[in-house]
């Protein structure tokens, strides 16, 4: 059976491991539209090693993907690090790891500490799939209070959904909320492979090329559709008994691919600057989250994080998302920024480098389940999706 993926992400290459481990009578061909596999786990090299393109950790939930990195023999390479936190405001970072901190944080009145600190103590007890429909704005006001929504909710929803926040549901702050509360006194327990991401998407492609699975970088689909006569997919001109797409919906409609989603689905894209540094600059936090206005919504010290010793210098990601393709200076724009707030002479920098994603993410709008497509369909044979916005996420 010819099998064609479309996408050479997790999604893509996973779903070719997974029909691999079945049988080895499924023919798969990945396509890729990048000259590099990986879709937003990338990696660059950066120092001794390599870099993810844009930051990523794992959490303890993240089961399946415990499960794959042992049948890839790089589980043991997981570590478990603290990823401390801290606030931006008025020029100034302040650090909210630990309870002291937080109380000593001055932007919050104590009232408002306790409302915030119930609420996500109590993440975890909410049916996140009950608030489907409701505003995570109303949601968070409603918990926490007007004051407490202005000067802690606001800014992160702005941050990472800009004019879009008004439509981002209850159950996505629930869960998000709840996946973020397994903390330590030093910062919330995250996962992050010895080296890299770089080592799982490598060791996945690794294995689908041994067990006879074609890559093509380089080559986007630009033509899908299904021939009648042949019961077949013809993509970009040849013949798969089966396709598995794993892109943004949007997108796959315009390469002449089905109408998978009834309504209306809101991507998101986003636009990571990682810079290595000749010193650190964030006060050892990993996370900071940007209060004063910045064309980034985050500076995440991943050296804060990672020890600096594997890569000799110290690095940082500037993460911002986006509605609306950001214009051509957002690299100079966000470089500016980054080096008059943080006192940084251009001489500091030992290189950087920016990416962008048009689509990194569906943004969980109110009923955004509803929307969500299933893998395969009775009336597509031989067409089914997977991906960020399918039914396991
Ligand atoms: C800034 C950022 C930070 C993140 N941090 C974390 C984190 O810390 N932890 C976590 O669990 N998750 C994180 N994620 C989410 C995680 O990266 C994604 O869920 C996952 O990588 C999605 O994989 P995917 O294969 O579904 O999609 P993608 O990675 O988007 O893969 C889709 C692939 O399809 C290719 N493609 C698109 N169109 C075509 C075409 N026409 N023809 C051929 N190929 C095409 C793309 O180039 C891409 O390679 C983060 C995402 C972003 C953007």
């Amino acid at each position: 059976m010819d099998i064609c993926i479309i996408g050479s992400g997790l999604s893509g290459l996973s779903a070719a491991y997974a029909l691999l481990k079945k049988s080895d009578k499924f023919n798969i061909t990945i396509l890729e539209k990048k000259d590099v596999i990986g879709g937003c786990l990338s990696s660059s090299r950066a120092g001794r090693g390599y870099i993810e393109d844009f930051y990523h950790h794992c959490f303890s939930g993240d089961t399946e993907l415990f499960e794959l990195s042992k049948e890839l023999g790089i589980y043991d390479s997981l570590e478990w690090l603290s990823g401390s936190t801290g606030y931006y405001v008025n020029g100034k970072i302040y650090p909210l790891t630990t309870p002291v901190e937080i109380l000593k944080y001055p932007h919050l009145s104590l009232i408002d500490k306790f409302r915030l600190g119930k609420f996500v103590l109590g993440a975890k007890k909410y049916d996140a799939a009950e608030y489907e429909d409701v505003g995570a704005v109303e949601f968070a006001i409603e918990k926490c209070g007007k004051s407490a929504y202005k000067s802690f909710f606001e800014p992160l929803l702005r941050g990472k959904f800009g004019d879009a926040k008004d439509k981002v549901s209850a159950a996505w702050l629930i869960s998000r909320v709840a996946i973020r509360s397994d903390r330590k006194a030093g910062g919330e327990r995250l996962g992050y492979f010895r080296d890299g991401y770089n080592s799982l998407i490598e060791s996945l492609a690794a294995k689908l090329k041994e067990r006879g699975c074609a890559i093509n970088t380089d080559t986007p689909v630009t033509a899908l559709k299904y021939n009648g006569e042949t019961k077949k997919w013809s993509v970009n001109g040849v013949e798969y008994d089966a396709v598995i797409s794993t892109i943004d919906p949007r997108k796959l409609t315009e390469i002449g691919g089905p109408k998978i989603i009834d309504g209306e689905i809101h991507f998101q894209g986003a636009a990571c600057m990682s810079i290595g540094l000749k010193r650190e600059v964030t006060d050892g936090i990993y996370w900071v989250n940007m209060r004063d206005d910045a064309p980034y919504a985050a500076v995440i010290g991943h050296t804060n994080f990672v020890p600096r010793e594997r890569y000799g210098e110290d690095i940082v990601y500037l993460a911002s998302y986006f509605c609306k393709k950001p214009d051509g200076n957002l690299e100079e724009r966000m470089l500016e920024d980054f080096l008059k707030r943080f006192n940084l002479g251009r001489d500091e920098i030992n290189w950087y480098h920016l990416t962008i994603e048009e689509s990194a993410g569906p943004i969980y709008t109110k009923g955004y389940r509803r929307l969500i497509p299933s893998a395969g369909r009775e009336d597509l044979k031989g067409f089914y999706c997977a991906g960020m916005f399918s039914e396991e996420n």
